[in-house]
């Protein structure tokens, strides 16, 4: 019984900078001062998509963002899917 990893990934090209995410989750989300789009803290690039393993209880205020997103860009595995 260990500590299950959620991945959390964000197609970030259509990312329009609202910033839902990072009010909703700011331990995972920033907004980048340089092309005005949400970071997925230390994603990494998979295809088209900036993935990321959160930790269980990073898990519900993901959800949130994920449900915020007006272009439905932020995906949280077993969720939205
Ligand atoms: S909520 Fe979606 S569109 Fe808004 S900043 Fe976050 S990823 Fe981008």
């Amino acid at each position: 019984m260990g500590i299950n990893k959620i991945s959390v990934s964000q197609k970030r090209d259509d990312c329009i900078g609202c910033g839902a995410c990072t009010s909703f989750a700011p331990n995972n989300w920033s907004m980048n001062g340089q092309d005005g789009k949400a970071d997925l803290k230390d994603a990494v690039k998979k295809g088209d998509m900036m993935v990321v393993q959160v930790d269980e209880d990073q898990v519900e205020e993901n959800k949130q963002a994920a449900d915020a997103c007006p272009v439905q860009i932020i995906k949280v595995s077993g969720h939205n899917e």
